[in-house]
């Protein structure tokens, strides 16, 4: 079983790099061929305009939506916007999620921050329940998720920052650049692929 990181832009490498750590065999996906034999799939933040016009010009919407109809998709960041069903304004989005997102919720990039999260990790992930140091850069606000969505953190404020739908993730921020690898392994967990010792 294979997994797959969306390599049109952004920050795939970290989290191709984790993965491999994580004893996972990943491939870079640029061309719908590239989805075939794939348990899973993340989608890097960067910029979410940008993703989904590239995605739109190598042909990959439709076997992105058929892809995640059945197998794990993570979107962070950027990815969390192209996973969403709305982002309040007219760009190429995946609409698998049930979610409905605000871009740039927090402002500019020098409104980036650092913060504690608790998160609702299964126990097969994290025993401990240990808090989880997270990045945001220009980050999306989830402001709307649908019945069949499960929060997994909020702010303190209550604001959502991640979310899960039966295979699908969503995360506001980017675990691709802390050490903190448990939101890979539970994408490995969705994807079927159990995560090495
Ligand atoms: N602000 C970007 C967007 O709207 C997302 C930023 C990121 O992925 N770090 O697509």
């Amino acid at each position: 079983m294979r997994l797959g990181v969306l390599a049109l832009q952004g920050d795939f490498h970290e989290h191709q790099v984790i993965l491999e750590q994580l004893g996972a065999e990943v491939r870079q996906v640029r061309l719908p061929e590239h989805l075939s034999g794939l348990s899973g799939l993340i989608i890097p933040g960067g910029e979410s305009t940008t993703i989904g016009k590239l995605a739109v010009d190598f042909g990959l919407i439709e076997p992105l939506r058929e892809f995640g109809r059945t197998r794990a998709v993570w979107g962070t960041c950027a990815g969390a916007i192209f996973l969403s069903q709305d982002a309040r304004r007219s760009q190429p989005l995946l609409g698998l999620m049930d979610i409905s997102v605000e871009r740039n919720a927090f402002g500019r990039q020098v409104n980036s921050f650092e913060v504690d999260l608790c998160v609702d990790f299964p126990p097969t992930v994290d025993p401990l329940r240990r808090p989880f140091h997270a990045v945001f850069i220009r980050a999306p606000l989830i402001e709307r998720a649908g019945a069949g969505v499960q929060v997994l953190s909020r702010l303190e404020d209550g604001r959502i920052v991640a979310a899960r739908q039966a295979k699908l993730l969503a995360t506001s921020f980017h675990p691709e650049l802390t050490r903190d690898d448990r939101f890979h392994r539970l994408f490995m967990e969705l994807a079927g692929e159990a995560p090495a010792a």
